[in-house]
């Protein structure tokens, strides 16, 4: 071989805060605070508090790689962890504060956390989880000295305490670009949660993909609002994408209800956010009382659930805000694709290029992805076929943290995501369905997702999902459950009349239940289905005996 003749710099999350410091100290970190205050930071002022806090964890003896909790917002604070707890060469470990109590103490166990950095809404949360803690050796407020928290928890430490005591001229130690930089654990709906342990490697190369034009387009000429938290796939790499381009970033702390959005979006000139379906249902609904333009707002990124063509037409019509609609998983870091047009798209007829934009899109450079089989067997990318969705690419995970080695890929070196989608000739990816909740009636499936979607446009429904219920003759029919928003009300008529003329007449729900309180969520957000077909499962069996 011969080699090439480059320098070798590992790619590391020290070198992303060294960049933003270095060329965009003066760019604005919006914080909004647990007590509802908005403060004003920079990224000169975020990477001087991370190299404190890196000193500081070192003043403490704790060593690379060990790892280093927070239940956290997205706020000033919680950004300074991401970079001063990675970038000196420890995991980042940010826990779902959404799990379950139980759940939250078995990640902090199976991670052997040594320091568990949270904000002051989470005290209650931590005080009990701490006799179940087994390796947590510091419990540390993110905050300024605080002697209510104190008489609650008398060996607490505060977090500017804790950085006062480093120093700002901590240099950043040298480290492998393969060693670990976080953690984060999988909801774990069936069984305990996965952990997925991302590389300072794959950290870097996924912010350079994020960025991208094609994929979700942060640059310094953007401001950024990650509502996705920071606590959950490191807010889709948001905070090491801004490091990367210099992006503004606006963090909204505890306050996700729509009209605290719209008045942060308005009032900071966002121009870019980012987060889950049932989050911008509250914002569009807010916008529509306050009767806010979100003026500043040119794009929405909208993944972890199938985003309703509704709402991406809402943002559209509405407000001239175009929607990026992206599918990823924690196991990808978690970027796998984002809808994006190509050239020769732009001369179609504009109802065709909406229609276009309503999938999930095509995966940037460094994401490969098939469709396969119930025996593993690639099917063809015609955009009609169907089949179980594997990727492979530099920021995907080859072990679940801590599990058996060589169990989490196929034999061949694919991630299996559990997905049911088609892929067309021009890679753009459609997800059909969550495999395990695909409607398989009489031998032919139907997507959930497809009917709920369809549900979605009706102008009185905040929510919906289908599931399978168990049917004597073809085993499983579809069974549509809605929550209308409130003060108004839908029948089940006006709903099976939805469907007609747009899915086939085999494929339209046997029954509408409309239900009067929220769907079932898990700690991502994602509908709990399993609880809805353990409800709702025997309701045409039922009908049948009645
Ligand atoms: P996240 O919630 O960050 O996207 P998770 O790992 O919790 O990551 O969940 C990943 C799963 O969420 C995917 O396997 C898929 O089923 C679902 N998902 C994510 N984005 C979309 C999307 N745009 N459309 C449909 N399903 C999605």
């Amino acid at each position: 071989m011969l080699e090439g003749l480059m320098m070798h710099q590992p790619l590391t999350i020290s070198a992303l805060i060294d960049h933003a410091e270095r060329h965009h100290g003066d760019t604005e970190i919006v914080s909004v605070e647990t007590d509802g205050t908005r403060s004003r930071s920079d990224w000169a002022s975020i990477a001087a508090n991370a190299r404190r806090l890196a000193s500081a964890l070192e003043g403490r003896g704790i060593g690379l790689g060990d790892r280093v909790a927070t239940i956290a917002w997205n706020n000033r604070r919680h950004l300074e962890c991401y970079f001063g707890v990675s970038g000196g060469g420890r995991v980042l470990h940010t826990v779902n504060p959404r799990l379950f109590p139980e759940q939250m103490a078995y990640v902090l166990n199976h991670a052997a956390d040594r320091v568990l950095f949270f904000d002051r809404t989470f005290l209650p949360v931590v005080k009990a989880l701490r006799p179940k803690l087994e390796t947590v050796e510091h419990y540390v407020l993110l905050g300024s000295r605080d002697e209510d928290a104190l008489t609650e928890m008398p060996d607490l430490q505060f977090y500017d305490e804790l950085i006062a005591e480093g120093t700002a001229d901590f240099s950043w130690p040298e480290i492998d670009e393969r060693a670990a930089s976080s953690l984060c654990y999988t909801s774990g709906t069936t069984g305990n949660p996965k952990g997925v342990l991302y590389s300072h490697r794959s950290t870097v190369i996924h912010a350079f993909a994020s960025a991208l034009p094609d994929t979700l387009g942060i640059s310094a000429r953007e401001s950024v609002l990650p509502v996705v938290p920071l606590f959950h796939v490191n807010a889709w790499g948001t905070p090491y994408a801004a490091a990367l381009t210099g992006a503004r970033m606006v963090l909204p702390g505890p306050f996700l209800d729509g009209e605290s959005l719209v008045k942060l979006i308005d009032e900071e000139g966002v121009t870019l956010a980012l987060g889950v379906p049932t989050i911008w249902q509250g914002l569009l609904l807010a916008a529509e009382k306050t009767g806010s333009r979100l003026d500043s707002l040119k794009r929405t990124v909208i993944g972890g659930s199938a985003c309703p063509p509704a709402m991406i037409e809402a943002f559209r019509e509405r407000h001239g805000v175009e929607v990026l609609h992206a599918w990823g998983m924690t196991e990808l870091s978690p970027l796998g694709s984002v809808n994006n047009l190509k050239a020769k798209h732009l001369s179609l007829p504009e109802t065709e290029q909406h229609a276009l934009r309503l999938s999930q899109g095509r995966p940037p450079f460094g994401i490969e992805m098939r469709i396969v089989d119930d025996a593993g067997r690639p099917l063809p990318h015609d955009g009609k076929t169907q089949g179980e969705l594997q990727v492979r690419g530099h920021w995907v995970l080859s072990e679940y943290f801590g599990a058996e080695p060589g169990t989490t890929l196929t034999e061949d070196g694919w991630f299996a995501t559990g997905d049911v989608a088609t892929i067309d000739p021009d890679g753009y990816l459609d997800i059909r369905d969550r495999a395990k909740d695909v409607i398989k009636s009489g031998g032919e499936w139907i997507s959930s997702v497809e009917l709920e979607n369809i549900a979605m446009g009706h102008p009185a429904v905040l929510e919906a999902a289908a599931i399978a219920a168990r049917h004597p003759k073809w085993d499983e029919r579809p069974v549509l459950l809605v929550v209308p928003k409130e003060g108004e009300s839908v029948s089940e008529e006006e709903l099976k009349a939805l469907y007609e003329g747009r899915v086939a007449k085999w494929q339209i729900p046997d029954r509408v239940i409309v239900l009067d309180e929220p769907l079932p969520r898990n700690a991502t957000g994602k509908v709990l289905k399993r609880h809805l077909r353990d409800r709702f499962g025997d309701v045409l069996i039922a009908d049948e005996v009645g």
